[in-house]
């Protein structure tokens, strides 16, 4: 069975610099994601352990911290590509309509995912989804890695929220962190990524 693997950095850590620092990016990506794989990992091992046993008297706990630590992997893997440097800007071609069509504007999703980012109570993520259902785009608050999302949605853009994703540059003040990221909002990827999911 295949196991979970941390993706590297697709840039130097770096390379987000100044709008956000190598050393969050460097504990971010090799402490935080990295321990997010592990996790995931250890409760398959885990649920391995329990079937061979037949011993599930600790199965709501491994069913948590496989949602937890899985969701955690999957989100700071696309996270990462939905950054780059000298990035910024506005989407364009496909995605640029559908925003247009799903917000009003630009502008539209640019307010309500900041307000949504910064609104998050506790640890938590913003997101630009594509919901197949409504074959619409909408933004979501996701609480912790795994909560408070549809369940006909996937995420096409990410800002962590979590305090590890600004604290050490930002202190307190979410609304510079998001402010700052969209200077490096990677909007090439993430059309790839709508044309991808949306097929
Ligand atoms: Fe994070």
């Amino acid at each position: 069975m295949p196991t979970y693997e941390l993706p590297d950095l697709p840039y130097e850590p770096s390379a987000l610099e100044p709008h956000i620092s190598g050393q969050i990016m460097e504990l971010h990506h090799d402490k935080h994601h990295a321990a997010y794989v592990k996790g995931a990992n250890a409760t398959l091992e885990k649920l391995d352990t329990a079937r061979a046993d037949g011993d599930f008297g600790n199965i709501n706990q491994l069913q948590k911290d496989l949602a937890f630590h899985l969701s955690g992997h999957a989100l700071h893997s696309l996270f990462w590509t939905n950054m780059a440097p000298d990035r910024g800007g506005k989407p364009e071609g496909e995605l640029a309509a559908a925003i247009d069509e799903s917000f009003g504007s630009f502008e539209g999703l640019r307010g309500q995912l900041t307000a949504a980012t910064a609104g998050v109570q506790g640890s938590g993520w913003g997101a630009l989804s594509w919901d197949y259902l409504g074959e619409r785009l909408v933004v979501e608050q996701i609480f912790d890695h795994q909560g408070n999302h549809g369940q006909s949605t996937t995420p096409l853009l990410l800002i962590d929220i979590w305090e590890h994703a600004f604290y050490l540059q930002y202190l307190n003040d979410k609304a510079a962190w998001i402010d700052a990221f969209w200077n490096i909002a990677d909007w090439v990827t993430t059309a790839e990524r709508f044309a991808d999911r949306k097929s």
